[in-house]
């Protein structure tokens, strides 16, 4: 047995615990980033986060160069320095995904140009849509290309902008969204545009690689890249969270020695799960969400992410945009940018009832419309904000 303290998610998991505690032990004595953040490493250790990662990143780097990772993903970069040989595990992971999925397939990508290698078959993801769309016919016609890669903001963009024109491209088999959280919504509307393609769906990070892929077999899952990471799914004080409750995703890189990513908080949340699929021997998490989707509170004092209710609004014909902020546990504001002049009573009693069957009979809804909803002041756009006084999620 070791002396260094291991997380409870990973006690009975022989393996992650061995990587874990060696990790650990490697960064307190080699590593000036643990040896300040992970003053004893017998005791709970404390959770990164990006905010830290940020302020410390020089230290953090330990003198290797910064890989000038910005992501298509967020707002905030972190510098990271992967060891040598770290790249590989990543390949192998591409090659594991490929094999669920049946092969590989001629693929194009629509990605950010900062940090991906720019060739014949790469487009800047910054490119207007009829520009992506033109790029995505012509890989077609000259290589036969009929898998695409993107993020999925915007595979969401370039959808609808497909229907609004109303268009299809059948001719794609597969499309892998990559890098941001993948809201479930994008199945249906990946069908609609693109209805031969099989989307395939990888958790990853400029900082850790391959975080989790969707399993074929249940798509509702995502099996962890649990050989070279161990993933933590915790709630508000720290505790693992069991299968059903959401919580935050704290992440352990075994096999980077550069800057060394331990017990790190991607700032997005996920859920427990266990997969059926019976073919497949990785742990599994469900429901990933990026913070910006945000959670709102039960009666009970649970969470609950805001996906399961977004659907409401989205499929919602007489509003563009809205956002809903929780006052109270029963008392909620709806902010929605209506579009046109709607009849807006049958919208407030399809919302009113959804919440009332979410969230208890004295639910208390105000709807206020608005020409546009604004931004945070980081840039970010929340779909739903937990508002209640003391209440920090
Ligand atoms: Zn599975």
């Amino acid at each position: 047995m070791s002396a260094v303290w291991i997380p409870e998610t990973f006690r009975d998991r022989p393996y992650a615990a061995a990587h874990f505690a060696r990790i650990v032990q490697w960064a307190q004595t080699h590593h000036p980033f643990y040896r300040r953040f992970h003053t004893d490493i017998t005791r709970p250790l404390p959770v990164i986060t990006r905010a830290m990662v940020q302020e410390h990143n020089d230290l953090l780097l330990n003198g290797h160069p910064g890989l000038g990772h910005t992501s298509g993903s967020t707002s905030m970069p972190v510098r990271v320095s992967w060891q040598p040989g770290r790249g590989t595990l990543e390949a192998e992971d591409t090659a594991r995904l490929i094999r669920w999925y049946g092969g590989p397939m001629v693929h194009m990508k629509i990605v950010a140009l900062a940090t991906h290698v720019a060739n014949d078959h790469t487009l800047e993801v910054d490119s207007p849509l009829d520009v992506q769309i033109a790029f995505i016919k012509d890989q077609h016609a000259r290589r036969g290309a009929v898998s695409l890669i993107s993020y999925p903001t915007n595979l969401e963009r370039l959808c609808r902008h497909l229907l609004e024109r109303g268009e299809t491209l059948p001719f794609i088999r597969r499309i892998t969204a990559m890098s941001e959280a993948y809201d479930e919504h994008m199945d249906d509307l990946l069908r609609q545009a693109f209805p031969n393609a099989v989307p395939i769906v990888t958790y990853s990070s400029v900082e850790l690689g391959m975080i989790a892929l969707r399993c074929p077999h249940n798509p509702d899952n995502y099996h962890i890249m649990a050989h070279k990471l161990g993933v933590e799914i915790l709630d508000a004080a720290g505790n693992a969270c069991p299968p059903g409750a959401p919580g935050q995703v704290v992440v352990t890189d075994y096999f980077n020695q550069h800057s060394t990513l331990i017990r790190y908080a991607l700032g997005d949340l996920a859920e427990n799960a266990v997969c059926d699929c019976g073919r497949i021997g990785l742990p599994a998490i469900t429901r990933i969400a990026g913070k910006m989707r945000g959670l709102l509170r039960r009666a009970d004092g649970s969470q609950m992410l805001f996906t399961s209710l977004s659907s409401s609004f989205r499929d919602s014909p007489e509003i563009r945009q809205f956002q809903v902020l929780q006052e109270q546990i029963h008392r909620f504001t709806i902010r929605a940018v209506p579009r046109g002049t709607p009849d807006l009573a049958p919208f407030e009693a399809r919302i009113r009832a959804r919440f009332i069957a979410e969230f208890g009979p004295e639910t208390q809804l105000a709807f206020n419309y608005m020409d546009s909803i604004p931004r945070s002041p980081g840039g970010k756009y929340f779909a739903a904000i937990c508002a209640i006084p003391g209440v920090t999620l």
